[in-house]
């Protein structure tokens, strides 16, 4: 027989996890769609009453993301413009009602190569927590998405926040996302880029794309180049031999791979010129 479980501790929630098999259930707005049925299959772990897994604070060592925190909880915090770009994502995640339910971590754990959070995430150095009753463990985000709809977590245990390193704090950021109209779209490519200019130079890069390989990716490579340029220059060096080596894009009915390979080129090359513009 199907249960539904709603505790209010992470305690309970994990015996849940523990001795039943259930799915866990934040904002339910990935798992709706995936049934096409007006009930969810199965027994469900509902975490959204765990007071413990809410919000967005700062801490001695960064930032710490409530499991439970949802889109408009990110937009609506107070931070710094390292992490305008995780805010401007959160503003094109589907419609204000999907930003009220959905939860960032809910966008993570259900692993789209198209989920608008991973550029931005990894783009600020993020890491994911996994609890369980033997403990909690910590994996870069780079580590925890890793494959289409593929996570690291295994059976037992919860995302129980993200965590941001005070490192990751600095700097000016954009995220730029095309789809095929403005809002309500899935994205054929999107870019998250941050930046720090010292004596008009590009001092330090951090720069992601998602929707153009089955896990969104940083871009070693051009963060190595544009390391050191003059800002005035920096659009220049963004070219497709430094960024398509780390992409791997499909064709599908949104664009071919050709198409989002150009895409994500024009769209770093705006997104680095703005962040450019907002530190200069
Ligand atoms: C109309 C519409 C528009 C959308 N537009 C966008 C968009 O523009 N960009 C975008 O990226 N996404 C979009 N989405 C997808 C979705 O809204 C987001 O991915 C959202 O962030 C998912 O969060 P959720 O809390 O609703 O996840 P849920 O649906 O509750 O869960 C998603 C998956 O994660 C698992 N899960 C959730 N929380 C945890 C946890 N703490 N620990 C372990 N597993 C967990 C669930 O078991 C499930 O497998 C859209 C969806 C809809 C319906």
């Amino acid at each position: 027989m199907n249960a539904y479980f709603r505790p209010d501790t992470l305690a309970e929630a994990l015996d849940v996890l523990e001795t039943e098999s259930v799915t866990v259930a934040a904002g339910c707005t990935d798992l709706f769609p995936a049934t096409e049925r007006p009930t969810l299959p199965g027994s469900i772990l509902d975490i959204t009453a765990i007071p413990g897994l809410r919000g967005v604070q700062q801490t001695a060592d960064g930032w710490r993301i409530g499991a439970t925190a949802s889109w408009a909880d990110i937009i609506r915090a107070d931070l710094p413009p390292a992490f305008d770009m995780l805010q401007q994502a959160g503003r094109e995640v589907g419609s204000v009602q999907i930003q009220t339910a959905g939860t960032i971590a809910g966008n993570l754990c259900n692993a789209s190569p198209a989920a608008d959070g991973v550029p931005p995430l990894l783009a600020l150095d993020a890491s994911v927590e996994l609890t369980s009753k033997t403990g909690t463990r910590c994996l870069p985000l780079s580590s925890f998405v890793i494959g289409v709809r593929q996570t690291a977590l295994v059976p037992g245990e919860l995302v129980s926040a993200i965590t941001i390193p005070n490192s990751a704090g600095e700097g000016a950021s954009r995220f730029l996302k095309l789809g095929a109209r403005r809002y309500l779209v899935i994205s054929i490519a999107m870019v998250a880029v941050r930046l720090s200019v010292r004596s008009d130079k590009i001092a330090s890069a951090a720069i992601a794309v998602g929707a153009c390989s089955p896990v969104a990716q940083r871009l070693d490579m051009l963060e190595a180049r544009l390391i050191g340029l003059p800002v005035g220059g920096v659009a220049k060096a963004i070219t497709g031999d430094v960024v398509s080596p780390s992409l791997s894009p499909i064709d599908d009915v949104r664009g071919d791979a050709g198409y989002r390979e150009d895409a994500a080129i024009e769209l770093i090359q705006r997104a680095v010129t703005r962040a450019v513009e907002d530190v200069s």
